[in-house]
């Protein structure tokens, strides 16, 4: 195994061990497991980081009308993209780790003088960053639709295989000469990753290939993977002062059903409504006349407004004041 900045990954079921090389360091991780990585990295609000990243992709922007790009711009551009990258790292290890190596990867480059390549060089860069923010939409799209499936091929060959191309991809792999699990010796395979979206589409095959289901928690909004096969409704993430979605959502649910309430339903219709809006946006690739909405700014709307709801529900808030909250979005 050389000691490339990106991430080793070696993989059993669910199960895998990871290698992470950045910064000058290399870190082996505890095990951890495919689902809950793949689910986890969708919980991380991104929507400042996509802020961040307009300001950089602004900086790529010629300084004249002929195309003339200054050495201080490009260093400008870079060091940005670097410092980005570890301010993800900060929380998220593996993604810091992946978005640095791209970065890195892109910087190495020969530089032949001229305004034309360093241009090109901080497209990529853009592109690169840009990267997350896709790439997680299009993983919540399909971890998303299969709780609308009762089979795990009828969500295959609905939903994922007529886009098969967004999957195919090279995952470089090696043969070392021990096991990470256990450290013992033996052949064994490890995949290689210096780049967000093939670690997580990885990730998101591995899951698929071990047919587990997946749901969205009513009392959270976030996905989750149920543990066994009995209908499990709420999952398992602490919401409040220990107790989890499980513990308290019935309570809730209760209160909820006694009441008809027209402000909860106005919830669930801005939360369909507000992610219809998110897959027009991103499915337009940048076709203007379409209402913005990123996955990052609907995922950020949906876990304060589900907080919201929370509270609502506890009489922690008033109706008013929820009212307002499942209504922010469209304010931007
Ligand atoms: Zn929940």
């Amino acid at each position: 195994m050389t000691d490339k900045n990106g991430i080793y990954l070696s993989v059993d079921g669910d199960n895998a061990v990871r290698v992470i090389v950045g910064n000058g360091t290399k870190i082996q991780t505890d095990k951890i497991k495919i689902s809950e990585e793949l689910i986890g990295e969708l919980e991380y609000d991104m929507s400042n980081y996509e802020v961040v990243l307009e300001h950089i992709s602004e900086k790529t922007e010629p300084l004249d009308d002929i195309g003339a790009y200054s050495e201080e711009q490009f260093t400008d551009v870079s060091d940005a993209a670097l410092e980005l990258a570890d301010g993800v790292r900060e929380n998220d290890l593996a993604s810091g780790v992946l978005l640095r190596a791209a970065v890195n990867k892109l910087l190495d480059f020969k530089d032949d003088g001229t305004a034309m390549c360093l241009m090109m060089v901080m497209s990529h860069i853009v592109d690169a960053l840009r990267e997350p923010l896709d790439t997680r939409y299009i993983l919540y799209k399909y971890l998303k639709s299969r709780s609308e499936f009762d089979t795990h091929d009828k969500w295959l060959e609905t939903n994922v295989l007529p886009e098969g191309y967004f999957f195919r991809r090279d995952y470089p792999c090696e043969i070392i000469n021990y096991d990470l699990f256990t450290n013992e010796p033996k052949l064994s395979q490890v995949f290689f990753f210096d780049n967000y979206t093939d670690y997580f589409v990885f990730l998101f095959l591995k899951f698929a290939e071990q047919q587990k289901r997946v749901l969205e928690c009513p009392c959270c909004g976030k996905l989750f993977v149920p543990k066994s096969n009995r209908a499990e409704m709420y999952c398992d993430r602490v919401l409040i002062d220990g107790k989890t979605c499980k513990q308290i959502a019935p309570k809730l649910a209760r209160k909820l059903k006694q009441r008809n309430d027209p402000l909860l339903e106005e919830y669930e219709k801005a939360k369909n409504r507000n992610y219809k809006r998110v897959e027009r946006y991103e499915n337009a690739d940048g076709n203007s006349g379409v209402m913005r909405l990123t996955f990052n700014e609907y995922k950020a709307w949906l876990d304060k407004a589900s907080e919201m709801k929370r509270l609502y529900l506890q009489g922690k808030m008033s109706a008013e004041e929820f009212g307002i909250a499942i209504q922010k979005i469209n304010q931007n």
